[in-house]
C-alpha cells in the first residue's frame, strides 16, 4: 500500500472571541493526530459536529496553521513546499464542500465555474478547456446543455454533481469531501454517494470523507477514523469497526443509526453535550460522557490498544489487550 498523505502528532489551534465579552480564547481543534492515508482508498473521518474533523481536513490541505507536528504529502512535509510545489499540490488535492449552493459562485455560468481553475492553472486554449469541462460534466452524469445555466437553476443534487465536476477538472489524485451529502434530500444522497464511489474507481482517486453519518461510512469507506475532541479515538477497516467497535464513543455513534444497531441492543444515550474545545477535559477526553468511566480515566489519557494490524482504540477498558509493540 502506498501512503499518499500522513499526519504526525499534529496539533492545530486557533484563537476565537468569547461571546459578547470579546475575550480571546484558544480552540484546541486537533490534538496529536497520527493518520495515514493510503493511495486509492476512501478514508472516512467520523464524529460529531465540533470534533475537529473539518479542521483536520483543512490542515491536510494547508489551509490551517499548524501548531506542531507535520503533514506529509507523498512523503514531503507540506510546510517545506516551494511556491511551485504548493501550486501543484493545490491541483492534486481538491475539496468538495457540504453546501453546493454556497460553494458555487451564483454570478457565473457552469462553463465559467468549471473553466476557471483551468484558466488560472494551465495554458490550455478555450477549445481545449471546454472539451475538458464537457468530459467532466458527462462523467458526473449531467448533460452538456447545462453549460450556459447558473447554479440557482439546479436542484441540490445537481449542484453537488457540478461541485464534484469542478473538483475533477484539474485531474486530482486526492479529494477531501466534507459532509458531501448531508445538505441533500435523503432520496438524492444515494445518487451522490454512488457517484463518488464510481469516480473513485474510475480515476483511482484517494478520498477523505468527512461525515457524521455512519450509514454513508458503512457503504462507502474502506477505513474509518473516529474523532472526539480533536483526537482519533478508534480507527480501522470499516468492516472490522462495524462488526466489532471497541471504543464507547464509536459504539454510541453506531447505536444512533437504526439500520446498524443490533435489534437486541438499545440506543446508547450520551450524557451532556460535546465539551468545548476551548476547555478540554482532563484524562480521557470522553470521560465526562462515558458510561464506563473509571477512576483512572479522569486524570490519565489512555494509549492506543491494537486489536489487529490496523484496528486500534484509545480506551482503558482494553488495558489487558496486547499493545502493538508486544505483537
Ligand atoms: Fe470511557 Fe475510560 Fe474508555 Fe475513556 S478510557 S472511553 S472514559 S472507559
Amino acid at each position: 500500500m502506498v501512503n499518499i498523505a500522513e499526519t504526525k502528532d499534529l496539533y492545530v489551534e486557533y484563537r476565537t472571541e468569547k461571546g459578547i465579552s470579546g475575550e480571546k480564547e484558544i480552540v484546541k481543534a486537533v490534538n496529536g493526530v497520527n493518520l495515514d492515508v493510503n493511495q486509492g482508498e476512501i478514508l472516512a473521518i467520523a464524529g460529531e459536529s465540533g470534533c475537529g474533523k473539518s479542521t483536520l481536513a483543512r490542515a491536510l490541505m494547508k489551509l490551517e496553521p499548524i501548531k506542531s507536528g507535520k503533514v506529509l504529502f507523498s512523503g514531503k512535509d507540506i510546510s517545506d513546499f516551494t511556491k511551485e510545489e504548493l501550486k501543484k499540490f493545490r491541483q492534486k488535492v481538491q475539496m468538495v464542500f457540504q453546501n453546493p449552493f454556497s460553494s458555487l459562485n451564483p454570478k457565473m455560468t457552469i462553463l465559467q465555474i468549471l473553466s476557471e481553475p483551468l484558466e488560472i492553472n494551465t495554458r490550455l486554449n478555450k477549445t481545449e478547456i471546454k472539451q475538458i469541462v464537457l468530459d467532466k460534466i458527462r462523467q458526473v452524469g449531467l448533460s452538456e446543455d447545462i453549460l450556459d445555466l447558473y447554479p440557482h437553476e439546479f436542484s441540490g443534487g445537481q449542484r453537488q454533481r457540478i461541485a464534484i465536476a469542478r473538483a475533477l477538472v484539474m485531474d486530482p489524485e486526492f479529494i477531501i469531501a466534507d459532509e458531501p451529502v448531508s445538505a441533500l434530500d435523503v432520496s438524492i444522497q444515494a445518487q451522490i454517494i454512488n457517484l463518488l464511489k464510481k469516480l473513485k474507481d474510475e480515476f483511482n482517486l484517494t478520498i477523505i470523507l468527512i461525515t457524521h453519518d455512519m450509514r454513508v461510512i458503512e457503504y462507502l469507506a474502506d477505513r474509518v477514523a473516529v474523532m472526539y475532541l480533536g483526537e482519533i479515538v478508534e480507527s480501522g477497516k470499516t468492516k472490522e469497526i462495524f462488526n466489532s467497535p471497541k471504543h464507547p464513543y464509536t459504539k454510541a455513534l453506531m447505536s444512533s443509526v437504526p439500520k446498524i444497531i443490533d435489534k437486541n441492543k438499545a440506543k446508547i444515550i450520551l450524557s451532556g453535550d460535546l465539551p468545548s474545545p476551548t476547555d478540554l477535559p482532563s484524562g480521557c477526553k470522553f470521560h465526562t460522557r462515558c458510561n464506563h468511566c473509571m477512576d483512572i480515566c479522569v486524570d490519565n489519557n489512555p494509549d492506543y490498544t491494537y486489536f489487529s494490524d490496523c484496528h486500534q482504540a484509545k480506551c482503558f477498558l482494553y488495558n489487558k489487550c496486547i499493545t502493538k509493540e508486544q505483537q
